[in-house]
């Protein structure tokens, strides 16, 4: 079988690859991954090194975007820069962008120290993993894009002084989210401070205007390292994730009431309240009168909270019974059933 990935070293290397589009780009990495290093500009001291992740999801381009600039302008750093663009065969299937993971595979930001090694997914993931773990990296940052409105916001996984003050760098918002989701950034959370950036909505120019100054700021950074006396920088605004809520999965639910007979349908626009306050008594949308609680919600321990957040009116109106901050709520019934369909969010002290 051919390599699992493609590994470039340096621009010389990645000359013919950049010449082309964007897409054409892609087109020539095919269906594999690619493994980016550049290695730093001088030799004199050993040199640490960042990496910076992009393309995860394949229907989430903002980063790529933003690092086939940085790549085309050929700059080199005072440290090795890896670049990593993830899930390639998912970002030319049917169209550019248009799939997060392709249906025969896993999510690529779900497959890092994960369980065996069974599928080419997985062992690219590993065999990944060795070389980054290897590379003595001081920080990494991977781009995302939402699928709903959201502010451009930094993921932390671990507090720490070192952490806080990478997504003070690429955010004003910060989520601290203990996502045990076998994500490249929790993987790697161990060797260095990592955060995972929400770019906001896919194919928007400001989406990726804002990726590139992400990775214009995580590679102008002097240094992520913070002395144990000093108060560490941090983001101005911090939440912590607190509950996940989905629509059970018997229930048939749209965004919109037209077409078929959908058991719940959701009222519009909700996205317009991430990181904001939906507040008590605000209708989230609509079931038969008579219906149960089409919703489920359960904190970061699994405990069901579902009769502390919602309840079902008589009427058939299914409104939040407490003021409550949604995070990464979503449109697309898909993305809702593969994650969920928002997440609550309080402040973190
Ligand atoms: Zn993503």
């Amino acid at each position: 079988m051919a390599g699992l990935y493609h590994r470039f070293e340096g621009y010389e290397d990645l000359k013919a690859l950049l010449e082309g589009s964007e897409e054409d780009v892609l087109g020539a990495l095919a269906d594999k991954p690619a493994l980016i290093r550049i290695p730093a500009a001088s030799t004199a001291a050993a040199p640490k090194a960042r990496l910076i992740a992009c393309l995860m999801h394949g229907n989430e381009p903002s980063g790529f975007q933003a690092m086939l600039e940085v790549l085309r302008r050929g700059d080199r750093f005072p440290f090795d820069l890896w670049v990593l663009i993830g899930n390639v065969r998912a970002a030319i299937q049917d169209g550019l962008y248009a799939h997060r993971h392709l249906d025969d595979q896993e999510d690529f930001n779900r497959v890092w120290d994960v369980g065996p090694a069974t599928t080419r997914m997985r062992r690219g993931a590993a065999a990944i993993l060795e070389e980054l773990r290897s590379a003595d990296l001081e920080a990494a940052i991977d781009l995302h894009n939402n699928s709903g409105r959201n502010p451009c916001y930094a993921i932390l996984t671990q507090l720490s002084p070192e952490g806080l003050l990478l997504a003070s760098v690429c955010a004003d918002t910060m989520l601290h989210w203990r996502l045990r989701a076998h994500t490249l950034m929790e993987a790697l959370a161990p060797a260095c401070p990592t955060v995972s950036v929400e770019c906001g909505l896919p194919h928007l120019p400001e989406g990726t205007a804002f990726a590139s100054a992400v990775v214009h700021r995580f590679l102008a950074a002097e240094t992520f390292a913070v002395p144990a006396a000093d108060e560490p920088a941090r983001p101005q605004r911090m939440l912590e994730i607190l509950e996940r809520v989905t629509v059970r999965p018997e229930v048939a639910f749209s965004f919109h009431a037209a077409g078929g007979q959908p058991d719940f349908v959701i009222a519009p626009g909700l996205d317009a309240y991430n990181f904001d306050v939906l507040p008590a008594d605000h209708t989230i949308g609509h079931v038969d009168p008579g219906a149960a609680m089409p919703l489920l919600a359960r904190d970061m321990a699994g405990r069901d909270v579902t009769d502390q957040l919602f309840r079902a009116m008589p009427d058939g109106r299914v409104i939040v019974v407490t003021d409550i901050v949604p995070v990464m709520m979503t449109t697309t019934v898909q993305q809702a059933r593969r994650d969920c369909l928002f997440y609550t969010s309080g402040p973190l002290d």
